[in-house]
C-alpha cells in the first residue's frame, strides 16, 4: 500500500485508519527464518551460532515484543523453534559439549544432575555425546 504526500497539516481520520491497517496486516519476520541467518554449518555438524554471545560462550539471540527488547539464549531458541517447549525444570544439555552450538539435533532437554555429570565425563575424556550421522543444516520441521 501507498500513501502520496498530502498537504501539510494533521492526518485525516481516513488517512490514519488507512495506516494503522496496513501496520496491522504487515506479516510479522519468521522467527526460524531470523535464526537461521545467524547459523554457520560446521564439518562435525555443529551449527556454529554467528551472532551475539555471553561470556561463557552461550549464543544470544534477542527479540522484539511489544515494544520490550528480550534476549534469550539461542539454543534454548533452537530447542524450542524445532523440539518444542522445553520442559519445565530441565535444562538444554550440548550433546558435543560446544556452547555455541544451536544444532537442534545437538540438544537435549535434561536435569541439572545430568548435565552436570555429562560434562565431568566429558571432561575427564569418559564419553562423547557427538551423534555419529551428520546432520543437514536448514532441514526442515
Ligand atoms: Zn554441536
Amino acid at each position: 500500500m501507498t500513501f502520496t504526500k498530502g498537504p501539510r497539516g494533521p492526518l485525516t481520520r481516513e488517512h490514519r485508519s488507512a495506516i494503522s491497517a496496513a501496520l496491522r496486516g504487515r506479516p510479522r519476520k519468521d522467527v526460524k527464518a531470523r535464526f537461521l541467518s545467524w547459523v554457520e554449518g560446521r564439518a562435525n555438524g555443529c551449527w556454529a551460532w554467528v551472532g551475539k554471545r555471553n561470556d561463557l560462550g552461550y549464543g544470544l539471540m534477542s527479540f522484539r515484543t511489544e515494544g520490550r527488547h528480550k534476549t534469550k539464549r539461542a539454543h534454548r531458541v533452537a530447542f524450542e523453534l524445532f523440539k518444542g517447549p522445553i520442559p519445565r525444570g530441565l535444562v538444554v544439555d550440548h550433546l558435543c559439549r560446544h556452547p555455541w552450538c544451536v544444532n537442534p539435533n545437538h540438544l537435549e532437554a535434561v536435569t541439572t544432575a545430568e548435565n552436570l555429570l555429562r560434562t565431568m565425563a566429558s571432561r575427564a575424556g569418559l564419553m562423547s555425546f557427538i551423534p555419529a550421522a551428520p546432520t543437514t543444516l536448514f532441514m526442515e520441521g
